[in-house]
């Protein structure tokens, strides 16, 4: 008897054990998954309504776009940095850092939107 008792202690420690695992498990998944979208995000921008480039916002850079539009992309940030549309409305709309921000310049048809994701496999 005293080591049935033992025995079902036992297999209940194993459960505990299993159920912990699990909880740690999802948890570290849990964490990877939401704060993943957080740090990363991905720059589209649409050049005559099609995708012309796309560029991780975690990535430094500048983007030239056909000569009439430079898109800069800085710290997390992106804006318009050259536009020779008239106007400049563009140029004026500041800076966009969270996911579904957008930069429209109508007279050149440019686009500039944050996506979630990141950017790994794609340059
Ligand atoms: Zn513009």
């Amino acid at each position: 008897m005293k080591e049935k008792a033992k025995n079902i202690f036992s297999v209940f420690k194993w459960g505990d054990l299993i159920i912990l695992l699990i909880l740690i498990v999802s948890l570290a998944l849990a964490i990877y998954y939401f704060a993943k979208p957080q740090e990363g995000g991905t720059v589209e921008i649409y050049l005559d309504g099609k995708l012309y480039r796309s560029v991780s916002l975690n990535q430094d850079t500048e983007i030239d776009i056909n000569g009439h539009n430079k898109v800069k992309i800085e710290g997390g940030e992106v804006y318009m940095l050259y536009s020779d549309c008239d106007g400049g409305d563009c140029l004026k709309m500041g800076k966009i850092s969270k996911e579904g921000g957008m930069i429209v310049c109508l007279p050149n048809r440019v686009v500039v939107k944050i996506v979630s994701g990141d950017l790994d496999a794609i340059t």
